[in-house]
């Protein structure tokens, strides 16, 4: 089955918002055998959304919108589709009834604003898509020789929500039982090695390995290795995919960390947990960040001890107990700090593990010896010492991210 998708908002096309709702349905349909062959974007404005729109009718007769559905004065999906469709606007007593319940249980003063009336009209003959997620309901119009045009709020976790309960499974009945072609894709996560010498390790698999396809998507978590199969049926790409992911892992499977949406901060924690070991962290360039990260997973008091921001030298000195003897010889960044932070750490906090990132992030700071990028890691496990010198690439913030992620990795390895 092909569709096409309109993403309605002025914000989209001067760029201040990044379109996410069209790059989620694309992949969660394509995963049903649903493909989007055409998308287009347009401003708030009737005329931009009915010709779009009419195009794609006229093309495929199969649109999803997204966008335009609020209360407010910018909010023309809903009547610029209907007059396409040749429908007048009626009132939805039902859905008038739920914003002003809803309208209520807020506890908000007076009663419902006339511009939320608006959000109660739909075009005649319209279905409504329920909305689990929100106020706006989504509407499903259709002519009589089966063109369909469906309306979903812009909101992302709106948009995602419905879009995933309600519209993919209704178009999957729509397209009948037949399983049809699918696209799927797996990621496996690498991280601590660069793009090219991956490609390298992988030898004759490094291209497009056993049928399948291979992406190398590089960003401050690792690189990921995201494999693809294309127009295959479903139990079929199930099995290629698995192939695939034995034979990767086979060749570089000490790089990788994780599968799909796997966060190293989790697994790790995870690992830890398994141990019965409990971790406390010293941060200097990276400010607390790895902190944030450890504790942002749901679950990680059991694990997570505490950890101390020694962003200046007499912090490291008073509260980790580096040497003023380390500093002198080796500098602030350098692995011998790096370790005598992570050592500090753990036996302050009493803990198995300490952790331990000094660095420059820049942008300046820098200096021949030690350039812009620059970050000693290191890891204390049970008085077991592991350290790390790497150059990390990017801005500042991407330098403290990327830190973060170095140190998390050695501690699991
Ligand atoms: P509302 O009821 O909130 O007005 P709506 O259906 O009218 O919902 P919009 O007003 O177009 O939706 O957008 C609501 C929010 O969702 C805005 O913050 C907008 O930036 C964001 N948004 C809109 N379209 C997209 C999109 N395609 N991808 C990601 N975010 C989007
Ligand atoms: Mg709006």
């Amino acid at each position: 089955m092909d569709v096409e998708l309109v993403s309605i908002g002025t914000e989209l096309l001067l760029g201040y918002t990044i379109d996410t709702n069209s790059a989620f349905f694309a992949r969660e349909a394509a995963a049903q055998g649903i493909r989007v062959v055409h998308r287009a974007t347009v401003g708030d404005g009737p005329e931009e959304i009915a010709a779009a729109v009419r195009d794609a009718l006229a093309r495929t007769g199969a649109v999803i919108t997204s966008g335009g559905l609020g209360p407010t004065a910018d909010d023309l999906t809903k009547p610029s589709i209907a007059e396409l469709f040749g429908r007048g606007m009626t009132l939805d007593e039902s859905i008038l009834e739920d914003l002003k319940q809803r309208w209520a249980k807020r506890g908000w003063p007076g009663e419902l604003p006339a511009a939320n009336r608006n959000q109660a009209l739909i075009p005649a003959g319209a279905e409504i898509i329920r909305n689990d997620h929100g106020s706006a309901p989504g509407i499903w119009l259709e002519d009589e020789q089966g063109r369909w045009c469906a309306m979903l709020p812009g909101v992302p976790r709106e948009f995602r929500g419905m879009a995933r309960e309600q519209l993919i499974p209704r178009l999957v009945a729509r397209r009948g039982g037949a399983v049809g072609l699918v696209v799927r894709s797996r990621t496996l996560r690498t991280t601590g090695i660069a793009e090219s010498k991956l490609a390298d390790e992988m030898g004759e698999l490094a291209k497009d390995p056993l049928g399948t396809r291979l992406a190398y998507l590089p960003g401050w978590e690792g690189v990921d290795l995201r494999v693809s199969v294309w127009n295959e049926p479903a139990d079929r790409a199930a099995q290629l995919l698995d192939d695939a992911e034995r034979a990767i892992r086979a060749k570089v499977g000490t790089w990788i960390y994780g599968v799909d949406d796997d966060d190293l901060a989790a697994l790790v924690l995870q690992l830890l947990r398994e141990r019965s070991h409990r971790i406390a962290v010293a941060e200097s360039c990276t400010g607390g960040m790895l902190g944030m990260r450890l504790t942002a997973v749901p679950g990680s008091s059991d694990v997570v001890d505490g950890g101390t921001i020694a962003y200046a030298n007499h912090v490291k000195v008073r509260e980790l107990g580096v040497r003023e003897a380390t500093l002198q010889a080796h500098g602030a960044v350098s692995e011998e700090t790096a370790r005598e932070m992570a050592s500090g750490v753990r036996t302050r906090f009493g803990v198995e593990v300490g952790v331990g990132i000094t660095g420059v992030a820049g942008p300046g700071g820098g200096t021949p010896d030690k350039p812009v990028g620059t970050v000693c890691i290191a890891a204390d496990v049970g008085g077991q010492l592991r350290s790390a010198r790497t150059t990390m690439v990017g801005d500042r913030h991407e330098v403290r991210q990327r830190s973060t992620q170095a140190a998390l990795n050695l501690v699991r390895r």
